[in-house]
């Protein structure tokens, strides 16, 4: 039934989107710096805030000062609709 199950503790939508951790290697214990989903969306902890961004983000691990950035411009919505193809030459 589960097919992911990431240790998510809180699920802003329900959990049926896969998420997956976005992470700094730099540690045996990969440093966590945000989730993302599917569907493109990047989801950040800050404290008591949930940042949701989509598109391109940076993040500086906070452990090794490494600068990650995190590009999922190309990824597209599985639930985008069918008819609203976008043409790639032709005008
Ligand atoms: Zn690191």
């Amino acid at each position: 039934m589960s097919g992911f199950a990431i240790g998510s503790k809180r699920a802003g939508d329900g959990g049926r989107t896969p998420v997956f951790r976005w992470e700094c290697p730099c540690r045996q214990q990969p440093v966590l710096l945000a989730t993302y989903d599917a569907a493109g969306r990047i989801n950040i902890k800050v404290r008591d805030r949930y940042w949701h961004v989509h598109g391109q983000v940076q993040a500086i691990c906070p452990r090794c000062g490494a600068e990650h950035i995190l590009d999922l411009r190309h990824v597209e919505p599985p639930s985008s609709p069918p008819d609203r193809q976008r043409p790639n030459r032709s005008v």
